[in-house]
């Protein structure tokens, strides 16, 4: 049973959903973004995130009732942006939370993306992280970091996005994609 006042901070109980929409790279690109993660990881150390793992967040929801996913979807639903392509090539580390990540330029696309999904799931009233957005992979996680890098890019033709289910378990984190949205 949850104690009042503690339902924000609570866990996830059966009847709520870890959830996020995201980017979700194909195979191809996923197998590059895994290359440049062991490339990384050579010069940086740490963990490396397991290649099934690999994503952008556009938007973090956190632990939400599973009877607000048809809402949720009508938000999605609303999102008319056109397909595009991202191109990541800035390698970069967050010293906080010890996260080697590999970025990306602004691309106004994206940030169309970004802003209508926002907009959507602010007007369903969802509550999402205002904070500025930084696109990025998280390649490595308890990485020391190191000197700036420069990073093949890798090129990911992005066609639709995605709702994901975040699991913890024993061996990690496991996202179980839910639900997918065509682009133009
Ligand atoms: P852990 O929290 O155990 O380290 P994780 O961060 O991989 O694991 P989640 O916390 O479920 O898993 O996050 C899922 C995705 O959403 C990740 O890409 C994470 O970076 C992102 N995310 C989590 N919290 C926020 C937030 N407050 N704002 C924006 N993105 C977030
Ligand atoms: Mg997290």
């Amino acid at each position: 049973m949850t104690e009042p006042g503690l339902i924000e901070s609570s866990p996830a109980g059966p009847d709520t959903l870890r959830l996020f929409f995201a980017l979700w790279p194909d195979d191809a690109t996923r197998a590059a973004l895994n290359r440049a993660g062991k490339w990384l990881h050579q010069h940086w150390g740490g963990r490396r995130m397991r290649a099934d793992t690999l994503h952008i967040t556009l938007a973090f929801l956190g632990s939400t009732p599973a009877g607000q996913l048809d809402a949720l979807a009508a938000c999605a639903d609303m999102v008319r942006t056109d397909a595009f392509e991202l191109v990541l090539d800035q390698a970069g580390y967050w010293r906080h939370n010890r996260i080697g990540w590999l970025g990306v330029n602004q691309t106004p696309q994206h940030l169309e993306l970004v802003g209508a999904l926002n907009t959507a799931l602010q007007g369903g009233g969802f509550a999402v992280d205002a904070r500025p957005h930084v696109p990025h992979v998280t390649l490595l996680r308890n990485s020391a970091g190191g000197e700036a890098l420069p990073c093949e890019p890798v090129h990911w033709p992005v066609r639709d996005f995605v709702l994901v289910v975040s699991r913890r378990e024993a061996d990690g984190m496991h996202y179980d994609v839910i639900r997918r949205w065509p682009l133009a």
